[in-house]
């Protein structure tokens, strides 16, 4: 039996938790210093842009086209496995366009996808206006639509996959912050890496056979007590939930709406979420970065974008405003799934930055692969 430690239990952490839980051999052990879901997952509006995005080769696609693939079995495998239902959206995502000279990419991107078997429709203003009655098309060359695309609650989400991996028999360790390492092995040297034997929290030590950090921001601090440093920095993102008393649009048609990089997500009974801002720190320092407040016009701003394509979102009651930071990898391209440089048992999942809830599945098998890799 392999001991696999993970560390985090955010959407990441939880992905990897139920992937390897499902594996011959493998007993699983998550700690983490909250309670799961509470990082950056916690802030999330879990919209997943795969279809629609305009990755289309190379790593950052192929992961998207993976989770997406994930997905489709991985919602229903874990409402069946844990009783917990899940809210997620499978209307699709519609994206506005607003600029002419965006059309022949958008078309190009159409073409591509056609050929990798999937389907993007672009519609005239007219029939974003038919179809989504709820929608201005003042300003809108087009509406981009991807039926393939969906967006998950995150916190149901992480929720499930941590009951599903109980179930399957891996444990979990929450309030337990990590706060270092097997010091002996990590002295011990040699030409296949260093290996490292455990890990500890304040009460407790975890014996592990490899070792995968999924901390998101608290990857910095893990990476540099294992004396090399992995930088993930902040971004901070704000969002807020509207309630409506009557909801938008067709009943029967509800996609995410997308337009000017502002997502307006339909989560049923008149309510939505809308989100989020995109807030880079001044680049002074980890300390600072993660002292940055959210300043409320930045979010007032998002919400006037929103309106101007919903004109119905003003007559809305907020109910909720909230602000998290996604974990941002620097100098290097998000995500970080890789090992750790000059060990041979520890591997990163992190730095997810904007794009954590849609590729946590993916970066679950891809550790679940590299793990096999390991025998
Ligand atoms: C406003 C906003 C909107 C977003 N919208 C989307 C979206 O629509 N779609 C999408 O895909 N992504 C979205 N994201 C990004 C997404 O939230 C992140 O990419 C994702 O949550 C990262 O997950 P994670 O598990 O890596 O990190 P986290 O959720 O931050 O989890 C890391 C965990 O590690 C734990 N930890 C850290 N250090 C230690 C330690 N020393 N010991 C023990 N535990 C430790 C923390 O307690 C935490 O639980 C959004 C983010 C924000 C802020």
């Amino acid at each position: 039996m392999k001991h696999i430690t993970i560390i985090g239990c955010g959407v990441v952490g939880a992905a990897i938790a139920y992937e390897l839980s499902l594996c011959q051999g493998i007993q699983v052990t998550v700690v983490d210093q909250t309670a799961p879901a509470q990082g950056s997952t916690a802030a999330a509006l879990g919209v997943g842009m795969a279809v629609i995005s305009h990755k289309v080769k190379g790593r950052n696609w192929q992961l998207r086209e993976r989770s997406l693939k994930r997905y489709q079995t991985l919602i229903p495998e874990l409402e069946a496995l844990t009783g917990r239902e899940i809210q997620h959206n499978t209307h699709g995502i519609l994206s506005l366009c607003f600029a002419a000279e965006e059309l022949p990419r958008w078309r190009s991107l159409q073409a591509i996808r056609h050929k990798q078997g999937y389907e993007l429709e672009l519609w005239e203003p007219e029939q974003v206006g038919d179809r989504c009655p709820h929608l201005s098309t003042a300003g809108v060359v087009a509406g981009i639509y991807s039926s393939q695309d969906f967006q998950v609650n995150p916190t149901d989400l992480t929720l499930a996959l941590v009951a599903g991996a109980q179930a399957n028999g891996a444990e979990f360790h929450f309030g337990e912050p990590v706060v270092g390492f097997d010091e002996s092995d990590l002295e011990a040297s040699s030409q296949e890496g260093r290996r490292c034997g455990a890990v500890h929290t304040a009460n407790q030590s975890f014996a592990a056979d490899a070792i995968v950090i999924s901390a998101g921001l608290g990857s910095l601090p893990l990476t540099q007590a294992l004396y090399q440093p992995t930088d993930v920095g902040p971004v901070l993102g704000q969002a807020l939930r509207l309630h409506l008393d009557e909801p938008l649009g067709n009943f029967d048609f509800q996609p995410v709406v997308n337009g000017n990089d502002i997502h307006l997500v339909p989560l049923g009974d008149g309510d939505y979420w809308v989100g989020a801002t995109v807030e880079f720190p001044p680049d002074t320092g980890l300390d600072e970065a993660l002292a940055i407040k959210p300043e409320a016009e930045r979010l007032d701003e998002v919400l006037a974008s929103a309106i101007a394509y919903c004109p119905a979102l003003a007559t809305g009651k907020i109910t909720h405003r909230w602000s998290g930071l996604r974990p941002r990898p620097q100098g290097q391209a998000a995500p970080v799934i890789q090992s750790l440089t000059g060990y041979s048992n520890i591997w990163l999942a992190t730095g997810h930055y904007r794009n954590g809830v849609l590729l946590a599945p993916a970066t679950a098998l891809a550790i679940r692969d590299l793990l096999e890799q390991l025998g």
